[in-house]
């Protein structure tokens, strides 16, 4: 049995209180003890306990309070909870239950019984676990491109809102930057589309050795199209991030079996400011709009290039046709 999950012990009586804890000691649990329910709440907001089992009768606060209490807390996950009890007439169990305890145990504690009760919990633990990962991989996937691991548009049309409204709270620029391979049609009709896959997962890699952790985030917004988010950035620092891009890009041979290819990249760049905390109808398009221009004029100037616009302010780009 899986006892990695903390339990909590209350009972106001320390010798009731003491037997538990040893049983469950003994069978590999980590145990808590708590006195009455107040400092049964105290300790549950310090530390986060999945298993509590509690007597039901204690001054002021009584276990079937305490249940109801623990429920109205937003937790970290679910809380499986036993209610220790000598009463044990039908009306007693259903008004226990009711009050948010998932089962109980009838005084005196049978040692065996109590163990297996909590193993009922911990399966249920288990599953909400399961449950839980599972549902962050479903997350994950979602806004995932699959072939390249980077965000996908989906991720941009949601986040992108959220992180223009952070800029404006705070009065901090933001820059983005559309990367676009040179020519990728030559190396899909020369080498195959499957050469083609590993070229576009190289690239995506470089994009994310110069991010900076947990701050910058990129989106592939066309086949060999990539947007690239900096946040708290303004033209200089998303002109050197391109320029350090790009140079790594031309630098980087791309071996796929005895091929080694080499390409490279055009990239142009946006960035608005904030001053006054006013973003006077500054849109996601507008500014993916404008890096979308400056692209094009990398790509006429000869490919290979940056070309980032000044910073300006929301204001200027939203009035911009
Ligand atoms: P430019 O320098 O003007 O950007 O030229 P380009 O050839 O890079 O641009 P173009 O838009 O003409 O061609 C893009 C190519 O990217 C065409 C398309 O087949 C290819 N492509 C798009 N998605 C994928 C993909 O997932 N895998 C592969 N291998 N190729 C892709
Ligand atoms: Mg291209
Ligand atoms: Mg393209």
């Amino acid at each position: 049995m899986n006892s990695n999950y903390p339990i909590m012990v209350v009972d106001d009586d320390i010798i009731s209180r003491t037997v538990v804890q040893k049983h469950l000691l003994k069978k590999g649990f980590e145990v808590n003890t708590a006195a009455n329910g107040s400092e049964a709440l105290q300790l549950f907001d310090k530390k986060f306990f999945p298993i509590i089992l509690t007597d039901w009768m204690m001054p002021e606060i009584d276990g079937p309070q305490l249940c109801r209490l623990i429920r109205e807390k937003k937790t970290d996950g679910y809380v499986f909870i036993l209610l220790i009890t000598a009463r044990d007439s039908k009306t007693d169990i259903v008004s226990g239950l009711e009050s948010g305890a998932d089962d109980y145990l009838t005084k005196p504690i049978h040692p065996a019984e109590m163990v297996a009760r909590i193993k009922t919990g911990v399966r249920i633990l288990e599953l909400e676990h399961s449950l839980k990962k599972a549902t962050e991989e479903i997350r994950v996937l979602s806004i995932t491109d699959p072939l390249t691991g980077c965000f996908n548009r989906g991720y941009l049309n949601t986040h992108f809102p959220q992180e223009l409204n952070r800029a404006v709270r705070y009065s901090q620029p933001l820059s983005v930057i559309l990367a676009d391979i040179d020519h990728f049609k030559k190396v899909n009709d020369t080498y195959g589309h499957q050469v083609g896959d590993v070229v576009l997962k190289e690239f995506a890699q470089c994009i994310h050795e110069q991010l900076r952790k947990k701050i910058d985030w990129v989106v592939r917004y066309g086949g060999e199209e990539f947007l690239i988010v900096l946040p708290e950035t303004k033209s200089l620092g998303a002109y050197s991030m391109a320029e350090r891009l790009r140079a790594t890009v031309a630098e980087r041979e791309i071996r796929v079996g005895d091929v080694s290819i080499n390409i490279t990249a055009s990239f142009g760049g946006a960035c608005v400011g904030f001053e006054n905390k006013n973003a006077f109808g500054i849109t996601m398009d507008k500014l993916v709009g404008l890096a979308d221009k400056k692209l094009y004029e990398s790509k006429d100037k000869g490919r290979d290039q940056v070309t980032i616009s000044e910073c300006s302010m929301a204001g200027e780009i939203a009035n911009q046709p």
